[in-house]
């Protein structure tokens, strides 16, 4: 079928040709039959009927072939020849008084079809022919022959313009709308293959929960066929649990929580019980869909089944953990026999066998401390690691780290030293800082980040900081050590992470010891952190809730109670509270 624009430029393209025909026709006829004077010839001459002739071959011959290629172009040569053409023929013809200057009208009128540059190129060259005739013609006569036909050459340019606008912009609404069409359907028709080939299951919902999209890997791994789910409330197709086993319906609905939250909920312990019975640990992603007034119109489910990864990790976990606490024993056997060997006060052996024995001594530890550090990874990561969280005061746990590590620190010549608390009429003030969390856990803590310190610090000191505000207590362990470089620093709590470069290659570690600490202080809703540069030194800090006095009296009063069997135990006033 013929479009619109197709047809426009047949009629324009057919009777250019026509018109060109009666030139060339005119010619031959008045040249058979003398009826006038070669000059009489209607302005036609050999030109004017040759460039008619090329014209009408032009259309005949090549316009039907190469229109194919480019309709706009071809037919634009078209109009051309015949316009060279007719100009010719009013220039043989007196110019602008000629008889053929209507159709010279009717061509600018009608260029606007192309586009409105071509209109203006056309009323451009009127207006260069004019120019021409004026510099020629002075006469008040010639003036007014001229200006007039320039005057209707530029309201037939205008009236074509006007007729051919909103041609042209009826015809780009119809073509962006065509292909807005096509681009929609195209994506959609992408959208489509994606969704019924990924290897995950993707339900889509409307708000009522009802299913609208199942697509064929959800229907495998929910035993639910796409006709039977449509339609259906997606807990009955999906029936959802968490970790602990129980439901996630109502208050704990995933998409619910998404629709609240206004945004994506990401899962990987959550258990889907199929439709035989089969329970499956998924890893789901649910998103809410908003529609253009940013109210939910839906949901989307994205799923898929990780039970046999589930089942690898747990078997590699308790691999570590069993391998880890096994090799323990024996590795702590060999570290105490080694010491009594090396003890002169036990044992008596020559200088070349102490040597040997205290590399042994070093090797036994540095073992000794990467099961012990696995073996805190894998609790950790089960819940498992002993957790008796008590109410302790933080600035006497700095004390106390600081006097078990002060030996340490003497062998290496670098000071420690706790940071000098508020100094009140000549005498140290400690402010007492409370905080529940596990004692021994925070002291693991903070004992890793002083050795850490202390290896990695040849000269200078090591300082720990305590301060408080209400609400936090922030302990700080700064050296000045080999520092961190800037693109180590956001890796250095990962599990495993060390640097490797000339300063650490030779000391001893496990990279398992600041992925430990960070763990235990989230477990206390605290928060760790690290600011270093090369060869200045580090700064380690975490941070955990305070407790006010009256929270740890309440709190040390309730566990009182609870040991003795008693209420009303007065604690406070004259003795400090019982903490660590
Ligand atoms: P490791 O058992 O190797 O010390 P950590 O997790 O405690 O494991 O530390 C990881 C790495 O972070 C260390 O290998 C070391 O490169 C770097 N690091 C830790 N503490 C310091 C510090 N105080 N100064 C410089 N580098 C440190």
């Amino acid at each position: 079928m013929r479009s619109k624009q197709e047809k426009a430029f047949a009629i324009l393209n057919w009777s250019e040709a026509a018109a060109s025909a009666v030139i060339v026709a005119t010619y031959f006829i008045l040249v058979q039959t003398q009826a006038l004077g070669a000059g009489e010839l209607l302005g036609t001459s050999i030109l004017t009927t040759s460039l008619g002739l090329i014209h009408i071959g032009y259309v005949v011959l090549l316009h039907p072939f190469l229109k194919k290629r480019s309709l706009v172009a071809s037919s634009f040569v078209c109009t051309g020849l015949f316009s060279i053409n007719v100009a010719a023929l009013i220039i043989n013809t007196g110019g602008f008084t000629s008889p053929y200057y209507a159709l010279w009208l009717l061509i600018v009128l009608l260029v606007g079809l192309y586009r409105p540059s071509v209109t203006y190129a056309f009323m451009a060259v009127t207006t260069l022919y004019a120019a021409s005739l004026f510099l020629t013609h002075t006469e008040t006569g010639a003036i007014s022959n001229i200006i007039i036909p320039i005057i209707t050459t530029y309201i037939a340019g205008g009236l074509g313009i006007l007729l051919w606008g909103s041609h042209h912009s009826r015809h780009s609404e119809t073509e962006n709308l065509s292909s807005a069409q096509s681009q929609l359907s195209q994506e959609q028709l992408k959208s489509e293959i994606v969704i019924r080939n990924i290897g995950d299951g993707v339900v889509v919902v409307d708000t009522n929960m009802r299913i609208q999209l199942f697509n064929p890997s959800a229907q495998e791994l929910t035993g639910w066929s796409e006709s039977e789910a449509k339609g259906l409330d997606y807990h009955v197709v999906m029936p959802l649990a968490g970790e602990d086993g129980n439901p996630l319906t109502a208050d704990n609905d995933l998409l619910t929580k998404s629709f609240d939250k206004k945004q994506s909920i990401v899962r990987d312990d959550v258990t889907l019980t199929s439709r035989s019975n089969k329970k499956l640990t998924l890893s789901i992603m649910v998103s809410p869909i908003f529609d253009a007034t940013q109210k939910a119109s839906g949901g989307i489910i994205v799923f898929r089944d990780i039970s046999s990864a589930k089942a690898a990790e747990r078997q590699r976990d308790e691999f570590i953990s069993t391998a880890s606490h096994e090799m323990r024993t024996p590795v702590a056997a060999i570290e105490g026999y080694v010491a009594l060997a090396i003890n002169p006060k036990v044992a008596t052996i020559d200088d070349k066998a102490r040597q040997y024995l205290t590399k042994a001594q070093e090797s036994a530890q540095h073992l000794g401390k990467l099961f012990q550090d696995l073996l805190s990874t894998t609790k950790l990561e089960e819940g498992k690691l002993p957790n008796r969280p008590e109410v302790f005061d933080m600035t006497e746990l700095v004390h106390s780290v600081v006097d078990e590590l002060h030996f340490k620190a003497e062998k290496k010549q670098v000071a420690l030293v706790a940071q000098q608390s508020a100094v009140s009429g000549g005498t140290t003030v400690q402010p007492i800082l409370y905080v529940l969390a596990d004692p021994e856990r925070i002291q693991e803590v903070l004992t890793n980040l002083v050795d850490n310190a202390l290896k990695f610090t040849e000269k200078g000191e090591v300082k720990i900081s305590i301060e408080g505000n209400d609400k936090t207590i922030t302990v700080g362990v700064h050296d000045s050590g080999i520092g961190i470089a800037p693109e180590d620093l956001p890796h250095i709590f990962q599990k495993f992470y060390r640097i490797d470069n000339s300063k650490t290659r030779t000391i001893g570690g496990t990279g398992l010891g600041l992925y430990i600490c960070r763990q235990i202080i989230e477990l206390y809703q605290g928060r760790m952190w690290v600011e270093s540069k090369p060869e200045e030194g580090s700064h380690f800090y975490f941070s955990l809730p305070r407790l006010s006095f009256e929270q740890a009296e309440a709190k040390i009063k309730a566990k009182a109670a609870a040991q003795a069997g008693t209420t009303n135990q007065p604690i406070g006033a004259k003795t400090q509270p019982t903490v660590k």
